[in-house]
């Protein structure tokens, strides 16, 4: 019997772990196209001002060791042959009994009209490195997109002392996160700590001018030293797209992370969950989605019969001087109740989004205590009714909470995924 995973981040890192449980002996090949450890790709801004992957190392080399784990790095899955069970590599040829794909998400980078020169990225070592190589004699960067990555890259290029441009096509950074409110809080502090933020506007065409390069927008024309593209990223399907693999916005899994081909699962950036409070299947990105998603289908591929746990967005991050969190489903339907508070002296802002008496959404920014009860009052489905105000002014402590309530929150650590 032998399992085989593709990928080396959260996601496999979760399966190595959900297999283990069950199954202590048979063979597990891990097969990954980067030449590394798996790291954590939220660190890995660090990479821009350090040499050495270490500290951004998300488990150390004795972890594949304890858990017999035989790793083959540098080695690009081609395709697979599902019929027969065997995974095509660059020079390679591998079978499988239990198949695990994690290949995560890769950057979506667009053209852009008349540009010739490169469009970095920033998903992975490899742009990371390469982006740290070309900042030695640049100075100007223009950053695409105000979403998670691109806000936070800005940051960090800014205090690295460069000189910023976000370009955001929306109104607002971090628009598909949080919703307007929090947008117009992250955008002021981001203009007030002196990265220049151009909203509502798109790059039409771009040229090289010698070493500078000249970015025509819809309204202004900026010159620049670099372009990094963070619009997003998207699904690595590529091994997969002439297969029989069900795939929509990502590869199609169950609720036991199952895909519709017999011993193959999936998890983490590649693949499509149902996301239970937008009542539809969809591509979440995040960390914590990966891992849970990995042990569900490592436990479910060893013998065992979990089902994952409630799926839905989840941010906790820092920019600049505000601190925030947000979870589930922030832009509401009309038959939702919304409570909100906000405080523009002290930059604190919190909002719960009700569904049926339950919380299904709740962002925090400025004041983030207590966001871990917040969270289990939405993973377990709870009536709130009775505490909502509490909640929202952030007056209750988990003592505070209804007995049953308190049980029912318990219940789900102890017996709930990892
Ligand atoms: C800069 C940055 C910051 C982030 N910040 C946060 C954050 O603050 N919070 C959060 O929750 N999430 C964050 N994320 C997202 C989070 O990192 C991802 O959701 C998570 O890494 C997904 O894990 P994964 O295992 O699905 O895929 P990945 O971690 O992307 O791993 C994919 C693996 O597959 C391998 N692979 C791909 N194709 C092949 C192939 N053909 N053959 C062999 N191997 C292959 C790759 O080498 C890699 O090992 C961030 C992402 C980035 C890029």
């Amino acid at each position: 019997m032998r399992y085989v995973i593709i990928g080396n981040g959260a996601a496999a890192i979760g399966a190595i772990e959900g297999i283990r449980v069950n199954d202590k002996e048979n063979e597990i090949i891990l097969i990954s196209k980067e030449n590394c450890l798996s790291y954590s790709k939220p660190q890995l801004y660090k990479m821009l001002n350090q040499d050495s992957l270490e500290s951004i190392y998300y488990r150390d080399e004795e972890f594949y060791r304890f858990h017999k784990v035989t790793t083959m790095l540098n080695k690009c899955l081609k395709s697979v042959d599902f019929n027969k069970k065997i995974l095509l590599l660059e020079d390679d040829k591998i079978k499988y009994d239990k198949l695990f794909i994690a290949t995560g998400a890769k950057a979506n980078v667009p053209q852009i009209k008349g540009f010739e020169g490169e469009i970095y990225s920033f998903t992975n070592i490899e742009e990371a490195l390469k982006l740290k190589e070309s900042l030695v004699n640049k100075d100007k960067i223009a950053i695409l997109g105000g979403g998670l990555i691109g806000v936070k890259l800005s940051e960090y290029l800014h205090k690295m002392g460069k000189e910023v441009i976000l370009i955001v096509s929306s109104e607002g950074v971090l628009s598909s996160i949080g919703d307007q409110k929090i947008s117009e809080i992250l955008n002021n502090e981001i203009i007030e700590k002196g990265v220049k933020l151009l909203l509502s506007t798109k790059v039409i065409e771009a040229k090289k001018e010698g070493s500078k390069i000249e970015l025509k927008l819809e309204k202004d024309i900026i010159v620049c030293d670099a372009i990094v593209s963070c619009k997003g990223v998207k699904p690595e399907i590529f091994p997969f797209e002439k297969t029989e693999l069900s795939i929509n916005h990502g590869i199609k899994v169950d609720e036991n992370m199952k895909t519709n081909i017999e011993d193959v699962y999936a998890a983490g950036d590649v693949t499509e969950v149902y996301n239970h409070f937008e009542n539809s299947y969809c591509n979440i990105p995040i960390l914590p989605n990966a891992y849970s998603g990995g042990y569900c289908a490592g436990i479910n591929m060893s013998g065992g019969d979990i089902k994952m746990d409630t799926i839905y967005p989840m941010n906790s991050l820092q920019i600049f001087d505000v601190q925030m969190i947000t979870m589930g489903l922030l832009r509401p339907s009309e038959k939702d109740e919304v409570l909100y508070l906000f405080n523009s002296e002290k930059k604190i802002y919190r909002k719960l989004v009700i569904r049926d008496g339950k919380l299904i959404g709740a962002a925090l920014l400025g004041d983030i205590d207590r966001a871990g009860i917040l969270n289990n009052l939405i993973r377990n489905n709870l009536d709130i009714s009775s505490i909502k105000d509490e909640l929202l002014n952030n007056k209750i402590n988990f003592y505070a909470i209804p007995r049953k309530m308190r049980e029912g929150i318990v219940k789900l650590y102890t017996e709930g995924i990892k």
